[in-house]
């Protein structure tokens, strides 16, 4: 059978994840010491995986209602009015979903007509641009850039806007780099939203895991932003909650519904297990996470001053767990750079490249790693980069 040309052209010419690629080389190789896969490496905090056993013990395996438990999506309201200072209906405006990913292309598939323009940012989240183009839209990349800490500058946005422009999407604090916004340029953003009548997509997923005691700000809270913003919010993170496949969506109730209608038929619902988990997660509030986040600037710290002391230049970042150092000075580029380290130091980083053009001449070290081997991985990534310099 000729498959090539019997796929569908917009899946069969989408790249493949260059995370996932790396890291088929480092799967069943138990010398290797990861900072790669950004997820933490500590299990799901008890009370929430007790609250399931629990309810598999009294049979809770059914179906739920599309748009998620009720009492989980009063809790998402309720933890949403806290975290970012903007009410949603739980009835008509939250919808829970199979993680931030589901809740990300539906929201694309529900909003764009073929042709539409997306503006979002590089380096990133390696799902945005093939979820753009699997909704039959066109992704249009912003740079980020170092001098500026990785946050988006609105007059770089404003340069993308055409007549074709539709959405804006944010992700602050980022992935890979763990730039934040200066609330002068969100708010610059926000009015240019406003402007030009764009939607804004805000993933909020490492909202809770800033450091120097930051406050989140997100973009749906300026003026005129609520209605044409959807929050884009789960427990992966901060809850330690990755495998359970949980988030959700908040938008104003028009969107909601339109949301709703590509998850009923593609997804049906989220497992109601991750719910109860979720509705658990939620009860315990900051108390889940509040330790690991604590503990995560320590990491932070650890390997930022680690990699600056060996010469490989790395921004101080304000949130999510991820260290983006530059490797320029090496001489290779950041997949050689990640492939050499990883042959002959054992240690698995992802190129920079992997999130975007962007990325060229950097790496994604992810410091959800236990400390000990943080600095183990360090001292082994400084022999490399001393070898390859000489
Ligand atoms: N958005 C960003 C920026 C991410 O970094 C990730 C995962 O790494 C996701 C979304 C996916 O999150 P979820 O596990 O909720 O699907």
């Amino acid at each position: 059978m000729d498959y090539h040309n019997k796929l569908c052209t917009q899946i069969r010419d989408l790249p493949r994840s260059g995370i996932r690629d790396f890291f088929e080389l480092v799967i069943g190789r138990s010398d290797v010491i990861s900072l790669g896969v950004g997820e933490p490496d500590k299990s799901t905090p008890w009370p929430i995986r007790e609250a399931v056993i629990r309810s598999l013990e009294k049979g809770q395996t059914s179906y739920t209602s599309n748009l998620g438990l009720e009492p989980l999506r009063v809790l998402i309201s309720e933890y949403v009015e806290k975290q970012f200072r903007v009410t949603y209906d739980p009835k008509t405006e939250i919808l829970v979903t199979v993680g931030v990913s589901e809740a990300l292309d539906i929201a694309f598939r529900a909003v764009l007509n073929p042709g539409d323009e997306v503006i979002y940012h590089e380096p990133c989240y390696v799902s945005y641009s093939p979820s753009i183009k699997m909704a039959y839209g066109v992704p249009v990349v912003v740079e980020t850039r170092e001098e500026n800490q990785f946050a988006l500058m609105a007059a770089d946005v404003e340069k993308a806007i055409t007549p074709k422009t539709k959405i804006i999407a944010l992700n602050f604090p980022t992935n890979p780099t763990g730039g934040i916004m200066p609330p002068e340029e969100l708010e610059k953003i926000a009015a240019l939203a406003v402007k030009h009548d764009l939607f804004v997509f805000t993933d909020e997923i490492y909202c809770e895991l800033l450091y120097d005691n930051r406050q989140h700000k997100s973009i749906v809270e300026y003026p005129g932003m609520r209605e044409r913003t959807v929050l884009l919010h789960g427990f992966s993170k901060a809850f330690a909650m990755t495998g359970w496949r949980l988030g959700y969506a908040c938008a104003p109730a028009p969107l909601r519904e339109a949301m709703m209608k590509v998850h009923q038929y593609c997804m049906l619902c989220a497992p109601i297990m991750s719910q109860i988990a979720g509705i658990e997660a939620l009860k315990m509030g900051a108390s889940a996470y509040e330790e690991m986040r604590q503990s995560y600037e320590m990491r932070r710290n650890i390997i930022v001053s680690r990699l600056n002391g060996m010469g490989l230049h790395c921004f101080n970042p304000g949130g999510a767990f991820y260290a983006f150092p530059e490797i320029r000075s090496t001489g290779l580029t950041s997949k050689e750079f990640a492939l050499g380290l990883l042959e002959k130091k054992s240690v698995a980083v992802v190129p920079g490249n992997a999130f975007g053009a962007a990325g060229e001449g950097f790496v994604r070290c992810c410091y959800a790693t236990a400390p000990d081997l943080i600095v183990k991985a360090m001292d082994l990534m400084e022999e490399f980069v001393n070898e390859v310099r000489k």
